[in-house]
């Protein structure tokens, strides 16, 4: 992406001129371009205004849409092209650093606003218009006993050159003329029209009023009338018009004709439709997008008496290896297989599905028996995603993690369902995902939103609410302590003790995880440097294990800071291993490994920190700065029946001997018996790490352990 310009007023007038380039050419105005752009400026400002307010109402924008009517910017083009340009740059240069989604969502709402004042104030232009065509109309027939011919000329010129259609019928609906914008609206020469009656265009389309008001017309108990009415043309469509019917007296007051005006609103009709399909819809999957999800929603809990809603929110498990690992484009193309998956799951009247963003969908239905049809549907839905998903000739298997809320309407808030089943959904999650689970009061009380989570880490950073685990790493072939991997966890003042699962993603969204890294980093080496001072005098150092994000690999202080502790601690950079995920080393250029190889150069470790659960290719090990592969837990775990799954220690067997031959040590994750122990030993892994030997523990647990091993 290219930089974004520095203050907000910059920012704005860059929207601003993007804004004026995309309309202008489609505006028919006296005014320059530059001009043209001191008149967006102050829709832009207050778009931007609307955009941020502390209280959100789109409302606001309306009147923005009203304002493009007003400078003439009655091309449906130019409607639409000012809705791209918000759509694409009014986040991006106004919403400054607020939430990402909650942006997204009052940008679109925005444009929906801005398209419903947009095509409110060009219908009041076109009835004002209207309006004086049938003045002149009038006034043309008033002077008639003076000055037929001159007024009669008049008015023909007036008939014939206005850009709206203009009929005039007898009072029992013969027509007896037609301009030539009639007569191209309805796709009918002048005689063909001139053949018809009034009462023959008859419409399913047609609201109820719209007779009542012509029979009262003809009656001469109305002046005029105004509908939306469609016709039919003779190849088929519909032309939709706003059609305005006045009656003409003659000179005693004596009804005598009918005058119509017809403006064709067929094209804004249709792109009205458009407009509100788009506003509604998610691009990449079709399904309903949150601002539908969230009407029809409120609708349910609006609705009366005995009526309930039922609702699946689902998250699914891993999306983000898959994305990291096989790409974007691959991660929509799954989005799309589980799009069409969760629509077919949900067809009954009352049902729709939703996607709220990423690879978060939601399944709502309504009624009064959701008590039971949304065990039905959360069973549909889990169901719908266990066969593989093929992409790219690979079949993956997707999994997700569901939160179900049930309950009568008129009870509950829309955000706060929405928050239940989001908690409820993160139950799932925790306990290993691939299930569902039930909301209830309880949890929901108990619960801590990811929200809160994530404005409370940066003061307890400050606060130093952090503290360091370690576990120790064993090596299988004597059973000795080679060292530790240091975990990190939060001692929440209201929560107790929450593990990284909890927050080191939200750590990693908000950028918190560099300081944090940089923290647990300095803390470990400090003390690996205690226990360098008390026992590895003249055996091998007790190492330290430290896991890196993916944002640190790419923040450019690493190696220097990483240099810098050392030096300050006196550790060797030999007794410091970095672990790093396959999925962030998996299709990284070369610039972002030279941070990796600087610090391998200096003689620190690199870990490929639970290996096998991406999608990696075993080739690509070789270009990577890895001297260390860990396996993941899932292998381990396989190993835990007896005998072994004789497929699984092959695939083993292999990874270990691929390793050694590219110079990699092995070491095993989560061994949790002594015969899963012997199992990866045989198997020629060199280290481990897991319950079996120890849980992870405050530090005077590894002195206890080193101890023992290395005097007993
Ligand atoms: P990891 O690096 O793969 O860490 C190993 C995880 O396996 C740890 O979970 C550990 O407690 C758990 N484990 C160890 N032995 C066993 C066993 O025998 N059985 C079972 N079932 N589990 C075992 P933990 O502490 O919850 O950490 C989770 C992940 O959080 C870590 O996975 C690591 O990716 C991340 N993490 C931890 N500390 C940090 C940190 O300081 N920075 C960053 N960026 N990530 C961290
Ligand atoms: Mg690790
Ligand atoms: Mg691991």
């Amino acid at each position: 992406m290219s930089a974004l310009p520095d203050g907000p007023e910059d920012r704005l007038r860059r929207l601003t001129t993007i804004w004026s380039r995309a309309v202008y050419p489609v505006t028919s105005t006296s005014l320059t371009r530059v001009e043209f752009e001191d008149l967006l400026r102050p829709l832009a400002d207050r778009l931007s205004e609307l955009l941020r307010a502390r209280s959100f109402d789109a409302e606001g924008a309306r009147a923005v849409g009203a304002a493009l009517v007003t400078a003439h910017c009655t091309d449906p083009e130019a409607l639409s092209r000012s809705l791209d340009c918000v759509d694409a740059y009014l986040v991006l240069y106004c919403g400054g650093d607020g939430p990402q989604d909650e942006l997204r969502m009052r940008s679109s709402r925005l444009q929906h606003a801005m398209a419903a004042g947009y095509a409110h104030a060009l219908r009041a232009r076109t009835l004002a218009e209207q309006e004086s065509v049938a003045q002149a109309a009038l006034r043309a027939q008033g002077v008639v006993a003076q000055a037929l011919h001159a007024s009669e000329a008049r008015f023909r010129a007036v008939f014939e050159g206005a850009a709206i259609g203009i009929g005039i019928a007898d009072l029992d609906g013969n027509i007896l003329q037609v301009n030539e914008a009639l007569t191209r609206m309805f796709g009918l020469t002048e005689q063909a029209l001139r053949g018809r009656r009034v009462l023959d265009w008859t419409h399913p389309e047609d609201a109820p009023q719209t007779w009542r008001l012509y029979e009262e017309l003809v009656s001469g108990d109305r002046e005029h009338y105004h509908v939306e009415k469609a016709f039919n043309r003779p190849d088929g469509t519909a032309l939709w018009t706003n059609l305005t019917v006045s009656l003409l007296r003659d000179p005693d007051g004596v009804p005598q004709y009918q005058l119509a005006m017809v403006e064709d609103t067929t094209e804004r009709r249709l792109l009205n439709l458009r407009l509100r399909y788009e506003a509604t819809h998610d691009a990449l999957t079709g399904l309903p997008n949150r601002t539908l999800f969230f009407e029809r929603l409120e609708k349910a809990l609006a609705a009366g008496e005995g009526q309930r809603f039922g609702l699946c929110y689902l998250d699914l498990d891993g999306f983000k290896t898959i994305n990291d690992s096989l790409g974007h484009a691959a991660g929509d193309r799954l989005l799309v297989e589980v799009a069409d998956r969760l629509q077919s799951c949900a067809t009954a009247p009352g049902e729709m599905v939703a996607r709220l963003g990423g690879d978060e969908f939601v399944a709502l239905t309504t009624g009064p028996g959701t008590q039971r049809e949304v065990d039905e549907l959360a069973e549909r839905i889990m169901h719908a995603l266990t066969g593989p998903i093929s992409i790219d000739g690979r079949d993956l298997m997707v999994r997700g993690s569901l939160g179900i809320v049930e309950g009568p309407a008129g009870e509950r808030t829309a955000a706060e369902v929405l928050r239940s089943a989001d908690i409820t959904m993160y139950r799932a999650k925790s306990a290993g995902g691939n299930r569902a689970e039930t909301a209830d009061a309880e949890s929901d009380a108990r619960a801590i939103t990811r929200h809160a989570l994530t404005t409370a880490l940066p003061a307890a950073l400050e606060r130093g609410e952090f503290f360091i685990e370690y576990q120790p790493l064993v090596h299988l072939g004597d059973g000795s302590v080679r060292g530790a991997e240091a975990l990190v966890r939060w001692l929440h003042p209201q929560h107790g003790v929450l593990g990284p699962d909890r927050f080191i993603p939200l750590a990693e969204d908000t950028g918190l995880i560099v300081p944090l890294g940089r923290w647990v980093l300095e803390e470990s080496i400090r003390q690996a440097r205690v226990w360098g001072e008390r026992y590895g005098a003249d055996d091998t150092p007790l190492r330290i294990n430290v896991n890196l994000s993916p944002c640190q690999l790419g923040h450019p202080q690493l190696v220097q800071d990483t240099v810098e502790i050392l030096e300050r601690t006196g550790v060797a950079p030999d007794a410091l291993c970095l672990e790093v995920t396959e999925s962030a080393l998996i299709g990284a250029d070369d610039d972002l490994l030279k941070p990796l190889r600087r610090l391998a150069e200096m003689g620190v470790d690199i870990a490929l920190d639970d290996f096998g659960t991406g999608y990696s290719n075993l080739a690509n090990l070789r270009r990577l700065p890895v001297n260390v592969l860990k396996l993941d837990r899932s292998f381990t775990q396989g190993m835990q029946q007896f005998p072994a799954d004789p497929v699984d220690l092959k695939i083993v067997e292999g990874i270990v001997s691929l390793a050694h031959s590219l110079d990699l040590a092995v070491t095993v994750e989560g061994v949790e018996t002594g015969a899963q122990a012997e199992q990866l030993r045989i198997l020629g892994c060199d280290t481990a790490q897991g319950w079996y030997y120890a849980r992870p523990g405050p530090p005077e647990n590894l002195h206890r352990l080193a101890l023992v091993d290395t005097t007993g």
